[in-house]
């Protein structure tokens, strides 16, 4: 069976010969592509000099935010790549009353990421527990040496000062928990604050102010007199009380 020719015709005609191509058809082909590519806008990014405009969530690399790492291991033992390296010890903590239990808590030695085994899959953040690992959209982290592909601690928290702010809730959304218990928290607080900063004042207390018409009026001989200079010129408006005798 013949194969069909790229241009969808049949490579034979109907009397079965072989078709014959026009002589220079295929060089005015790849010719007419190449005028029209270049009449086209380019949509080459030329980086290094312009930075790429990326998606704020793109993946870039992984940011710990080391207070919020139980030292669990879960992100550990669900990476596919085996490239997430923990070391941790365990540490007493006395009881916080006589009498109470003593209680102990993993202490984070070591945590790094070998990015040059990293397969960018996000298991790790995803399966996190406590919410110690974010996506950064920094990528420009390229090095010459392999070994220093891998991010130790210090370095995977610097990459959390790249991480964008979490997206504005939807309006009417329930607050989030953490934010009310911190607010609770800061009130409470406040008002445990108040009395010893700000004690009480012992004032007098003030009567009610009367409305200006319930004023009773104040006797002629209680206002205080005019000087002469105060007093209007004769022939205009007659200075309260001396029009009647
Ligand atoms: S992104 Fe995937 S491969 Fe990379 S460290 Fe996390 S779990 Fe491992
Ligand atoms: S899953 Fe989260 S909390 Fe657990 S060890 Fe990994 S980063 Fe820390």
């Amino acid at each position: 069976m013949s194969r069909p020719s790229p241009d969808h015709r049949p490579a034979t005609t109907p009397s079965g010969r072989p078709r014959r191509s026009v002589p220079g058809s295929g060089l005015a082909k790849g010719l007419a592509v190449t005028l029209r590519t270049m009449t086209r806008k380019s949509v080459t990014a030329q980086y290094p000099d312009a930075q790429p405009e990326l998606p704020p969530r793109s993946r870039g690399v992984i940011g710990l935010f080391e207070e919020n790492c139980t030292v669990c291991m879960l992100c550990a033992r669900e990476c596919p790549d085996w490239c997430i390296y923990i070391d941790s010890h365990k540490e007493t903590i006395p009881a916080a009353t006589p009498g109470g239990r003593e209680r102990s808590r993993n202490v984070l030695d070591r945590f790094a990421i070998d990015f040059a085994l990293c397969m960018y899959c996000g298991i790790c953040i995803e399966v996190c527990p406590f919410d110690a690992l974010f996506w950064s959209p920094e990528f420009e982290y390229a090095e010459t040496d392999i070994r220093d592909l891998t991010h130790e601690r210090d370095k995977l928290r610097e990459w959390m000062w790249t991480v964008p702010a979490p997206p504005a809730l939807d309006p009417g959304a329930e607050e989030p928990k953490e934010l009310a218990a911190a607010r609770k928290t800061t009130e409470k607080l406040a008002t445990a604050a108040q009395p010893e900063s700000q004690p009480p004042a012992q004032s007098k207390p003030q009567p009610p102010a009367q409305p200006e018409s319930e004023r009773p009026d104040r006797a002629e001989s209680q206002r205080p007199a005019r000087t002469e200079s105060e007093r209007p010129a004769r022939g205009g408006a007659t200075e309260p009380g001396e029009g009647e005798s």
